[in-house]
């Protein structure tokens, strides 16, 4: 297929070179040149601007951008992508955004005669690279089936998730409930370490027992406890704190607009920009646990 791809940053980049790998032809745009010629080198085409991209003769435009400001700017701005694309090309925004910009951008499409759903992934930069991401989509079934052979070039599961907006509203609950299982796993491990425990014990019964999460099994973050996981590396890596933030203010964003309480998930927001607000919004989510104990390095 013929794909326009925007936005080739440490998830774009990836994501751009496994449609390549599975034959597709790529015309792309960032605004980093850097970015671009490495897509180029492996052999995609350069777009000189978003309106030369939408206007050129591609099938399909992904976009994979830092946030919904970008997103608006690049699909609603007055050069922007739908202002120029021909009405079948279908549009794919991978970003993580709040569902209702999402909703919005997808009506602006619609009203231009667009199909346009919205797939954000999980599975970090390692998943980028590797193929395997998830991507949790919304929109029209019919849009999801015609877009399904080019995200399984990219993602391992591809799931369904309903109406426009509801693979943003996937997204959002899961990170949430990833950010605040991450400070639980970090207070339960610290006060056992510190009555204690041996860490690599504690989490060996943790993970046969009740209090067993992704953040204990998969992603500990007591050092030492789990050779690959980003606590055993000094917090490098893995996924910053400064994008779990991002994250949650997206659910208790999303909260307010549906008048939902999200008690835990505002707090866990509080917590990480504190955390972040001491300079350590570049450190992988999972060193939340120094807010408990200082001495962890
Ligand atoms: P990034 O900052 O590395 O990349 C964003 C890219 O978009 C950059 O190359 C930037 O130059 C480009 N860009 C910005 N504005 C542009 C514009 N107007 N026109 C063209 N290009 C433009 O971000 P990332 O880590 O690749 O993340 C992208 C999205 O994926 C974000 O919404 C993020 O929340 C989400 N996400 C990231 C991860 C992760 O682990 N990094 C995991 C899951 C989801």
């Amino acid at each position: 297929m013929k794909i326009g791809f925007l936005g080739l940053g440490n998830m774009g980049g990836p994501m751009a070179h496994n449609l390549l790998k599975a034959g597709h032809e790529l015309t792309v745009f960032d605004l980093s040149a850097a970015a671009v010629a490495n897509l180029v080198e492996a052999g995609a085409s350069a777009a000189p601007s978003i309106a030369a991209l939408a206007g050129s003769d591609v099938e399909m435009i992904i976009t994979m951008l830092p946030a919904a400001q970008h997103v608006k700017g690049v699909y609603l701005g007055e050069d922007g992508l739908l202002a120029k694309v021909a009405p079948e090309v279908r549009l794919i925004d991978s970003s993580t955004i709040d569902p209702m910009s999402a909703r919005e951008v997808a009506t602006a499409a619609a009203a231009k005669g667009n199909r346009m759903i919205d797939a954000p992934v999980s599975g970090g930069t390692g998943g980028a690279a590797a193929g395997t991401l998830t991507f949790m989509v919304g929109g029209e079934q019919a849009d999801f089936d015609a877009a399904l052979p080019v995200l399984q070039a990219m993602g391992k599961n591809i799931v369904y998730c309903g109406p426009s907006g509801n693979g943003q509203v996937a997204k959002v609950a899961n990170n949430m409930l990833l950010g605040i299982s991450m400070i639980g796993a970090a207070e339960a491990m610290n006060l056992g370490v510190s009555l204690g425990m041996d860490p690599k014990v504690l989490a060996g019964i943790i993970n046969t027992s009740s209090g067993r999460c992704w953040s204990t099994d998969t992603y500990n973050p007591y050092p030492g406890v789990l050779d690959n996981a980003p606590a055993s590396r000094g917090y490098t890596g893995g996924f910053g704190t400064d994008l779990m933030l991002k994250d949650l203010g997206l659910a208790t964003e999303a909260a307010k607009q549906a008048r939902q309480p999200v008690v835990l998930g505002a707090l866990a927001q509080q917590l990480y920009q504190t955390f972040s607000g001491q300079g350590n919004g570049g450190l992988d989510f999972s060193a939340i646990i120094k807010m408990y104990n200082g001495a962890i390095e």
